[in-house]
This record gives structure tokens, C-alpha cells and sequence, in this order.
């Protein structure tokens, strides 16, 4: 875990990185071409030069994957509470570039989407290292994960004053658009630390805060194995909770234990998913979309737990008990 930084200096860094980063914007764009983001990434037209010629027709096609999740946007905060058992993934504190891509392995190998909330501070420079980061960013989002925010520098938002957090909103969004053509639409808090002053500022940006509620230790732990058995605990504990069961994961990419636990997780899941098909009972579930969590709601409140439409449920366990029936079969 990273220190935060004196306001002082951090505006004095925020400032210089935003030019600094303006700067590579123009020289990245023709990086900007990732198959996954055509279609999915807004067209950035300047005012001064835009095009006034009739636009052509084309089929409107709504794309397969935004990884800027921008419909998620507006300022909501997503806790987790589902009263189904359906997880969504999260990596936080990335991109790292000895872990992230031995991660991305493991996710294709388990066909896992999942959420990573990046540090900007890392792939907005000029350095060899911050280039490969910018373009291990962009493979993130090319295999099919959604990105998310996690401030400028992992400093605590709460903190810092007005200035000092919109200076880490701006820093961030320059570098995301630099390297993605746009900013994410979900936000996570370092340390998961906020306020109403937090919350309000970050609405003010449209931010859909995006919280967890199932953790594995990851951070305290340097095997997959503790934190295989810590997330094995952290299920028995959902399992209980008057919420539900359902809930939000929350791991770091920066970690080679977590790459090294993910296999071992999700063959917790299938083992679990075995007796609870004999048992007649849901299924654990693992959601590529983090907008069943996107819990309605006006502004900041929380509500409770999640609501998810029944027939969107019954759908995915009809076919989860079918795989599950095939692969649990003595
Ligand atoms: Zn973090």
C-alpha cells in the first residue's frame, strides 16, 4: 500500500503530468487502434476540426463490449449485497507487467471477464516501462475486461480537499484518454476510503463507485494457497450474510500469489457447484458483467442488495446446472 502524497506536492505533480501527458496523447493516437475498442470507444472530434459532411449511414450496431463500461456511469455506488450467488472479479493496483499478463492467461483459461481498477500513475509516462504498461492496459481491455479507475496515485480521497481530489480525477482521466481514448465510468476508492464529500465530488464526474464485499487477504498473504483458503472462508461467510450471497471480489493483479490462487479458486466454485446441484440448491456463478451490481438508485444511496431480474438468473443456472451436471457426474 502506497503512502498518500502532501497536497502540495501532489497539485505540483498533477499539473506537470497533465501536460506531460497531452503531450504523448498526440503521439500514442495511432496506437489507439485495439480490435476490441473499435466500435466500443466514442469518436474523440475536436470542435475545430469536425467533420460537417453528411454523416454516412450505417446499421446501428450496439457494441459487444464497452470497456469503459460507459453505461454504468452516474454517480451510483455499487456495494456488492446480491441475494443470488454470483460473483464478479476485480483486480486492483495494476497494470503490472509480471503479473497482469500471467493473470490474463488464467482469466482466458477459466473464460473469466472481470473488472481491473488501474493506478494511472504508472502508463501515462514516456519510459520504456509506462509504455509497455500503456500497451498492457489496452490488452486488458482487448480480451474482453472492463477498466475502472483508482485515482491518479492511490492516494486517500478523503484525505485530501476539493482541489487536491479533483486534481487526482484530472491527472487520471488525461492519462486515460491518452491511452484508451476515453475515461472509465466506474471508480474505485484507494482503501476504500470516502465520505459524503467524496461521494458528491466523484458523482459531480458521473464516477459509479464500485465497492466489494468478498476479500481473500491477498494483501496480507504470499501464497495462492492462503489466499485460496481465505477466499474459501470469505465464501462460507457469504454464504451466511443476510444479504445474500452473491458479492463482489476484490484481488490485486499486483500480487503473484493471486495469479498463482485464481485456478485453485475457481476450483473451489466447481467443487461447490457439485454438492449444491445434488442439494437442489443455486449455483455460484461467475458474471463477466459488473452492471448486475450497478444497483438502482438516485445519486449516492446505497440500497441494500442488488436487484437482478429472476428470468436473467434461471436462464444462466439452467445452463450452469448442465455443465455442472456433465462435469460433476460420478
Ligand atoms: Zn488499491
Amino acid at each position: 500500500m502506497r503512502l498518500g502524497m502532501r497536497r502540495s506536492m501532489l497539485l505540483a505533480l498533477a499539473s506537470g503530468i497533465v501536460s506531460l501527458a497531452l503531450l504523448l496523447s498526440t503521439a500514442r493516437a495511432h496506437e489507439l487502434v485495439a480490435p476490441a475498442l473499435l466500435g466500443a470507444v466514442r469518436p474523440q472530434v475536436a470542435p475545430e476540426v469536425a467533420d460537417t459532411r453528411e454523416p454516412t449511414r450505417e446499421p446501428t450496431r450496439e457494441p459487444t463490449h464497452d470497456p469503459l463500461a460507459r453505461a454504468l456511469a452516474g454517480g451510483r455506488i455499487a456495494r456488492g449485497f446480491l441475494r443470488h450467488r454470483m460473483l464478479h472479479f476485480t483486480f486492483d493496483d495494476g497494470p503490472r507487467l509480471d503479473t497482469t499478463p500471467r493473470l490474463l492467461d488464467e482469466l482466458d483459461r477459466h473464460g473469466v471477464k472481470a473488472t481491473f481498477f488501474v493506478v494511472a500513475r504508472g502508463f501515462d509516462g514516456s519510459s520504456a516501462s509506462d509504455r509497455a504498461k500503456a500497451a498492457l492496459l489496452r490488452e486488458v481491455a482487448r480480451r474482453g475486461h472492463v477498466i475502472g479507475a483508482h485515482t491518479y496515485d492511490h492516494s486517500n480521497l478523503v484525505q485530501l480537499d476539493d482541489e487536491g481530489v479533483r486534481a487526482q480525477l484530472d491527472a487520471q482521466e488525461v492519462a486515460f484518454e491518452a491511452v484508451l481514448g476515453g475515461r472509465p465510468s466506474l471508480f474505485r476508492p484507494p482503501y476504500g476510503a470516502r465520505d459524503a464529500r467524496v461521494d458528491a465530488l466523484l458523482a459531480e464526474r458521473g464516477y459509479t463507485q464500485m465497492l466489494w464485499n468478498v476479500t481473500a487477504r491477498d494483501v496480507e498473504s504470499r501464497t495462492g494457497e492462503e489466499v485460496a483458503a481465505a477466499f474459501a472462508q470469505s465464501l462460507d461467510v457469504r454464504e451466511r450474510h443476510r444479504r445474500g450471497p452473491g458479492g463482489i471480489v476484490v484481488l490485486h493483479d499486483t500480487k503473484p500469489w493471486v495469479v498463482d490462487a485464481f485456478p485453485a479458486m475457481m476450483a473451489e466454485l466447481a467443487r461447490r457447484n457439485c454438492a449444491l446441484l445434488e442439494a437442489g440448491e443455486e449455483l455460484w456463478d461467475v458474471l463477466d458483467d459488473p452492471s448486475v451490481f450497478h444497483e438502482a438508485g438516485d445519486g449516492t444511496r446505497m440500497q441494500s442488495s442488488a436487484r437482478v431480474d429472476p428470468a436473467f438468473v434461471e436462464a444462466r443456472q439452467a445452463r450452469l446446472r448442465e455443465l455442472t451436471a456433465a462435469r460433476c457426474a460420478p
